[in-house]
């Protein structure tokens, strides 16, 4: 056994914590969602996670998750940090199986076992998020249709509940304490430590194809045979288009290289770019907009069809310019991720796509994925249907524009996705989310106070403010 390995800091976002990174004790510092939403509160960032967690305050990762799930609730300002405790505890090349503690980030995991042939089985589409706030949003990637989400992978974790015990869960033990955890947005404690299995890969190259799509009903069809054949697929539609066009854009689907397609060498270092300052508000326009789809849409089509691709491109493409998010401005912005269940067929899909446009709903990315089986996390996101997220830049019509949206998701039987709302009323999400009370219920009996809460848990819960 190698001894425990220490990883480079990844960057945060720029406002929270630079200043007191590594730091034990606690520092005021700014604490933000991806969106930018944030607030003041006291952080700690503790190297020793099983020390450090006996405060039962919510827990951060590296702030990835775009709405307030990451931020605490206003009257408790406080926040411990993983970002310290990132040591990997071990590694078992017999079978792929990795324990490492809840700080470790994905951009270490990749840099570190891609190049011996290891890939995360489920990956999110940013490399920098921790393998903490992986668990607790139980995300999903582009192979959903056939892995599910990163829950399904998940062996074991360690969790120091809110009542102070240190526990290990996993489909043996505490079960329903485990399939609260994951996908529990950080609410049942703090996962201290991860353990699961890393998948072979037979090169880090990936071959690809894209297709330009001329409608929603040919992208829904390709997105479904594509699904037998690729195990990783996404779409990029246009959402500001209307009528015939509506739902044009792009697929794109993967799978790694075999060896003998691949090059040679490992995927070299991909340089990366920085937004220096906060965009005027002006700049994410709905003309802006319109005119980056269109140029986004023509542009693809001209690329070749098909090749190999550096997986870190067809992973993780907004990962090249560092602090995108401040492209939106201080106002920000909200990602609207909802899940259409198959039964709404593609009716369902285009009534929700109506509403955005029609509402005025512009959003530059508009993604759509499969989505496979419901996981074991007792409020995890995906179930059978398509997901669309689109990014919405916050303005005063912006609670109106999610009302809509949620009001018309729930007549078609669909869910939100907690890692990326800050919109969601309570009835609502009540109304989407039957699980709510059985979470509630597993949650209460290892915290009953819910002293771990968060903005979020506040928003959405009922938990005290
Ligand atoms: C560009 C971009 C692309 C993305 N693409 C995808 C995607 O394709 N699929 C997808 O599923 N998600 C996606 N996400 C969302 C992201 O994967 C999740 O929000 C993830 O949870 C962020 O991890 P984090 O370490 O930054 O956690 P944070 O954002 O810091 O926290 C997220 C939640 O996890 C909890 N948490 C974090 N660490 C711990 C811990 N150790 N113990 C207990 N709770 C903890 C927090 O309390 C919070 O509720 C994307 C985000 C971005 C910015």
């Amino acid at each position: 056994m190698k001894p425990p390995e220490r990883h480079e800091p990844d960057p945060v976002p720029r406002d929270p914590t630079s200043a007191i990174a590594g730091a034990a004790s606690p520092a005021w510092t700014d604490v933000r969602g991806w969106g930018r939403l944030g607030m003041r509160a006291i952080e700690t960032a503790p190297q020793d996670l099983i020390v450090g967690s006996r405060h039962a305050v919510l827990t951060r990762g590296l702030g990835r998750s775009y709405g307030d799930a990451s931020l605490p609730p206003a009257s408790r300002p406080e926040v411990m940090s993983t970002r310290a405790a990132d040591r990997i505890l071990a590694f078992d090349p017999s079978t792929g199986v990795l324990r490492a503690e809840a700080g470790l980030s994905l951009r270490s995991v990749n840099a570190v076992f891609m190049r011996r042939g290891w890939f995360p089985p489920v990956t999110p589409g940013t490399q920098y998020v921790t393998l903490g706030g992986m668990v607790a949003a139980d995300v999903h990637g582009k192979n959903h249709h056939v892995d599910g989400g990163f829950g399904e992978h998940v062996s074991r974790v360690l969790l120091r509940t809110g009542d102070g015990h240190v526990v290990e869960c996993s489909r043996q033990s505490n079960p329903s304490l485990f399939a609260a955890t994951l996908g529990g947005m950080g609410l049942t404690g703090h996962i201290l430590e991860v353990e699961f299995a890393l998948r072979p890969i037979p090169s880090p190259w990936i071959q690809h194809e894209t297709l330009r799509i001329p409608d929603l009903g040919a992208f829904l069809e390709q997105l479904s045979a594509s699904a037998a054949h690729w195990p990783f697929t996404v779409g990029w539609i246009d959402c500001l288009k209307r009528g015939a066009a509506m739902g044009r854009g792009v697929l794109i689907r993967g799978r790694f290289a075999d060896a003998s397609r691949a090059p040679r060498s490992s995927p070299p270092e991909i340089s990366r770019l920085r937004v220096p300052f906060d965009a005027p508000n002006v700049v994410m326009r709905d003309g802006v907009m319109r005119t980056l789809n269109a140029v986004y849409y023509a542009t693809r089509g001209l690329r070749p069809a098909a090749g190999i691709e550096h997986p870190e491109k067809f992973f993780y493409p907004l990962d090249a310019l560092l602090d995108w998010n401040r492209l939106y401005g201080r106002r920000g912005f909200t990602q609207y991720q909802c899940v259409v269940p198959r039964a709404a067929g593609p009716d369902g899909v285009e009534r929700m796509l109506r509403v955005l446009t029609d509402r005025g709903g512009s959003s530059f990315l508009c993604v759509i994925k499969d989505c496979g089986a419901e996981g074991l996390g007792t409020l995890s996101f995906p179930m059978p249907g398509i997901s669309i997220a689109a990014d919405l830049p916050v303005r005063p019509q912006t609670q109106a524009l999610v009302d809509a949206l949620n009001e018309t998701l729930i007549a078609l039987g669909g869910r939100v996705y907690l890692a990326k709302d800050s919109f969601t009323r309570a009835e609502h999400f009540r109304a989407m989310e039957p699980r709510l009370p059985r979470f509630l219920a597993e949650r209460a009996r290892w915290d009953r106070e819910r002293r771990i809460r968060s903005a979020l848990s506040v928003r959405l819960m009922g938990d005290p403010p």
